[in-house]
């Protein structure tokens, strides 16, 4: 076993930390403020490789194994939520499952422009009436031969607003429940389809967040992926690359409240020294840290698995069910180290700890984390 990063994933690692701290994490507070999605900063990270992270060179990406890929989500993690929300969203729910279920055509119209930032890619699983539960949705999608007709709506779907291509799920057979649904690519400028933005969000106000409307929406048969009735696995295949990304970047903004919360510690001063040196302190810290360096073991052996190629959905469930939840524990931990200036918007803690709350809730909530394990565990599933 090797713990060791190696001499090019440490070079990855400067080279993404010297970017995030000059051009992400000074900005992130305004970004948010302003619920402005920054696409120059977006621009200047398809120019330097890091969107298209783990895709190969042959498609314009930039050939990473799933380490770099993960300390690339870290990164990002520790500058700005959103920003990693939108690139976990870009490469591990698009650009990776159209480079895995996409007919050579689709992968060349869509993977090395995505891979280079060029086009935005969103997914709309998610409805108005089906999360957890997504095999229950009600959108439709009706052959006419030469295409379909799409009807229905999405709901919660990251970069709808900015996307050029939606990856969206659409029932070809009402009656077949999971084995009915099938994957479609919706381009943006499709007739029939169009976007309305969610705002007033907890966190990530820097992501786009936005309801997909499909009313009659054409869209022809070349366009859809992977083969029909077949969505669902689709599906499911995305959610596991993005289940260890988001873990990834969970990992980076945990270790950047921690970082803040320890820099704090040796600068106040309480009782005549450095709150560092109160033990209660030390013991907020040092439970910050463990939970830290586990949620990044946690990550980086699901990546290994990943670099592998052998089954992961029980690491990466056990990374994404931890991670997520060590952020937010994390976060709450660090604003307790800061106390009331913790609270203010002076300090990142405050944008970090909202932030953090959404990732115990998308790509599977941590309670389908927990049977998703449970079943793994026990060969009895609780839910179907
Ligand atoms: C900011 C944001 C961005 C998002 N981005 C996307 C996106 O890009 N694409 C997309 O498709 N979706 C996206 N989503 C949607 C997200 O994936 C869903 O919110 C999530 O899957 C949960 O579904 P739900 O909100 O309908 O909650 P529900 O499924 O209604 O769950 C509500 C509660 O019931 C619990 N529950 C449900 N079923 C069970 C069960 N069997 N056993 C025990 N407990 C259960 C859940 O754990 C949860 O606590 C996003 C959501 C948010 C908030």
């Amino acid at each position: 076993m090797n713990f060791d990063l190696t001499p090019e994933q440490e070079q990855v690692q400067k080279m993404v930390r010297d970017f995030v701290a000059k051009e992400i994490t000074p900005n992130a507070g305004q970004w948010d403020k302003e619920e402005k999605f920054p696409t120059d900063v977006w621009k200047k990270m398809g120019d330097l490789g890091i969107i298209g992270t783990s895709i190969p060179e042959e498609y314009d990406g930039s050939g990473m194994d799933f380490i770099t890929h993960a300390i690339v989500a870290e990164e990002l993690g520790y500058g700005c939520s959103s920003m990693r929300g939108t690139y976990s969203v870009q490469i591990s729910l698009c650009t990776k499952t159209i480079l895995a279920f996409g007919t050579e055509e689709q992968k060349q119209k869509y993977v090395p422009k995505m891979a280079m930032g060029e086009l935005i890619g969103c997914y709309g699983l998610t409805e108005a009436d089906s999360g957890s539960d997504a095999a229950s949705m009600k959108c439709t999608a009706e052959d006419k031969g030469d295409h379909y007709v799409l009807n229905g709506g999405k709901m919660w779907i990251t970069n709808g607003g900015i996307a050029d291509v939606a990856l969206v799920f659409a029932k070809t057979d009402k009656e077949a429940g999971a084995r009915g649904i099938t994957a479609f690519l919706v381009d943006k400028g499709t007739p029939g389809y169009s976007t309305c933005d969610i705002h007033d969000k907890l966190g990530l106000k820097a992501s786009n967040t936005s309801e997909l409307i499909l009313d009659n929406c054409e869209v022809p048969k070349e366009n859809v992926l992977g083969p029909v009735g077949k969505g669902f696995k689709v599906a499911l295949s995305a959610l596991d690359n993005a289940r260890f990304t988001v873990s990834a970047g969970c990992v980076g903004s945990a270790q950047s409240a921690c970082d803040t919360a320890k820099a704090y510690a040796k600068e106040r001063i309480q009782f005549g020294k450095p709150i560092a040196q109160h033990q209660l302190v030390q013991q907020l810290i040092s439970n910050m840290v463990l939970d830290i360096e586990c949620g990044r073991l946690l990550v980086y052996r699901a990546g290994h698995m990943k670099n592998k190629k052998v089954p992961n959905t029980r690491e990466t469930s056990l990374a994404k069910y931890f991670c997520t939840e060590m952020v937010n524990r994390v976060a709450y931990n660090a604003i307790q180290v800061l106390g009331g200036y913790g609270f203010s918007g002076e300090y990142p803690l405050e944008r970090i700890y909202r932030d953090a709350r959404v990732n115990t809730l998308y790509e599977g909530t941590s309670q389908i984390q927990q049977l998703i394990l449970g079943n793994i565990e026990l060969g009895m599933p609780a839910f179907t």
